[in-house]
C-alpha cells in the first residue's frame, strides 16, 4: 500500500516527488514510457531559474529525480494502463501488476499536435520546433525569416512573441481568417512583422538534405498552387493532447481533454490531485508544472494528515 503514486515523471511529477518524500511519504513515482517527460527532448533550457547559463534539459531532469530520491522517493519505470478510482484504497494497474494507494497525483503531461509529415519529424530539433516560448531566442532564429503554422491563441500568441527575435514571420493558416479571439486576432494582424498566408498548408519541410530548415513548401488549399517559403525555423502550433485518456468518464475533463482541477491542484475525486500540464493549456512551462507539482504534494499531504495518516 502507497501513501502517494505520482503518475509521471516530469517537472510536475518530480518536483512533486520532491515534496512528498521530504514529507516522508515515500512516494512510487511511476515514469511511463518519457522517463524525465518533455524536458529530456531539449538540449538546453534557459528559462529555469537557478541556471545562469542555462542547462542540458536531460541534466535537469536527472538531478530533480536525484533530488527525489534523495529524501526517499522511489522512482520506478512503469506505465499506468488503467486505474480504479472508485474507493480507496485506489487500485492502478501498472504494467499488468495492481498498485494500491491512498492517494495519486497525476502528472501526466501533454504532447503537441504533429502535422504528420516525415520532413517535419527528420528536422525535429533542427529548426522545427513546437514551443515559441522555449525556442524562440536561440541564436539560430534570430534575424531571420520564422513560420508559424495555426491560427488559434496559441498560434497568434507565437507569431507574435517570434517578431521579437525573427525579421519576419509568415502565419500559414489553412483558412482566410483566425479563430483566435477578436483582440489576439487584431492584435497579430497589425504587427507589421506578421505576415499572414491564408489558406494554406505546409506540405514539406525544407530541407532535409542539409539537415536544417531552410524552408517550407506550402499549398494553397484552394487553388493548389504551391510556393517555398524561405527560413530558419518553422513553429508548429496546432494544438497539444493532454494525456489523459486513462481518466475518462472519471475525473472531470474539458473539452479538449484537460483535467479541471478544482481549489488549487485538487481533482473532482477526493484524494487524487494534478499537477502540470496534463491540467494547464495556458502556460506550460516547466517552472509552473514543477510549481503545481509542489502544489498537488502539498496538498496529498494535507489531505492524508487530515485523515492522521
Ligand atoms: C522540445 C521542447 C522544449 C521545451 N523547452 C522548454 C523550455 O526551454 N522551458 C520551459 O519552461 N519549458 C519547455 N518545454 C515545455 C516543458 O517541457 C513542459 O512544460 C513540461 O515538461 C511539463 O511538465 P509535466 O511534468 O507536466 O509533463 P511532461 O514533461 O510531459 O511529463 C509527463 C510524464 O508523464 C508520464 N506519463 C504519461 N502517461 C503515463 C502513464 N500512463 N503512466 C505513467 N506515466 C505516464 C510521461 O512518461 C512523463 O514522464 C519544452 C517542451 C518541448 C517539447
Amino acid at each position: 500500500m502507497e501513501k502517494v503514486v505520482i503518475i509521471g515523471t516530469g517537472c510536475a511529477g518530480l518536483t512533486a516527488a520532491i515534496y512528498a518524500a521530504r514529507a516522508n511519504l515515500a512516494p512510487l513515482v511511476l515514469t511511463g514510457n518519457m522517463p524525465g517527460g518533455l524536458l529530456t527532448t531539449t538540449s538546453i533550457v534557459e528559462n529555469f531559474p537557478g541556471f545562469p547559463e542555462g542547462i542540458d534539459g536531460y541534466e535537469l531532469m536527472t538531478r530533480l529525480q536525484k533530488q527525489a530520491e534523495r529524501f526517499g522517493a522511489k522512482v520506478k519505470f512503469g506505465t499506468v494502463e488503467s486505474v480504479d478510482l472508485s474507493r480507496r484504497p485506489f487500485t492502478l494497474s501498472v504494467d499488468g501488476d495492481p498498485v494500491q494507494a491512498e492517494t495519486i497525483i497525476i502528472a501526466t503531461g501533454a504532447g503537441h499536435r504533429h502535422l504528420g509529415l516525415e520532413s517535419e519529424h527528420l528536422l525535429d530539433k533542427k529548426g522545427v520546433t513546437y514551443c515559441a516560448t522555449c525556442d524562440g531566442a536561440l541564436p539560430m532564429f534570430r534575424n531571420q525569416p520564422l513560420v508559424v503554422v495555426g491560427g488559434g491563441d496559441s498560434a497568434c500568441e507565437e507569431a507574435t512573441y517570434l517578431t521579437r527575435f525573427a525579421s519576419v514571420v509568415y502565419l500559414v493558416h489553412r483558412r482566410d481568417s483566425l479563430r483566435a479571439s477578436k483582440i489576439m486576432t487584431e492584435r497579430t494582424l497589425a504587427n507589421p512583422k506578421i505576415k499572414p498566408v491564408w489558406d494554406s498548408a505546409v506540405t514539406e519541410v525544407l530541407d532535409v538534405q542539409q539537415d536544417k530548415v531552410t524552408g517550407v513548401r506550402v499549398k494553397n488549399l484552394k487553388t493548389g498552387a504551391e510556393s517555398v517559403l524561405d527560413c530558419a525555423g518553422l513553429f508548429v502550433a496546432i494544438g497539444h493532447v493532454p494525456n489523459t485518456q486513462l481518466f475518462r468518464g472519471v475525473i472531470d475533463l474539458d473539452e479538449n481533454g484537460y483535467i479541471i482541477p478544482k481549489q488549487g491542484a485538487a481533482t473532482n475525486v477526493p484524494g487524487v490531485f494534478v499537477a502540470g500540464d496534463c491540467s494547464d493549456h495556458v502556460y506550460r512551462q516547466a517552472v509552473t508544472a514543477a510549481g503545481m507539482g509542489c502544489a498537488a504534494a502539498i496538498e496529498a499531504e494535507r489531505f492524508l494528515a487530515a485523515e492522521n495518516q
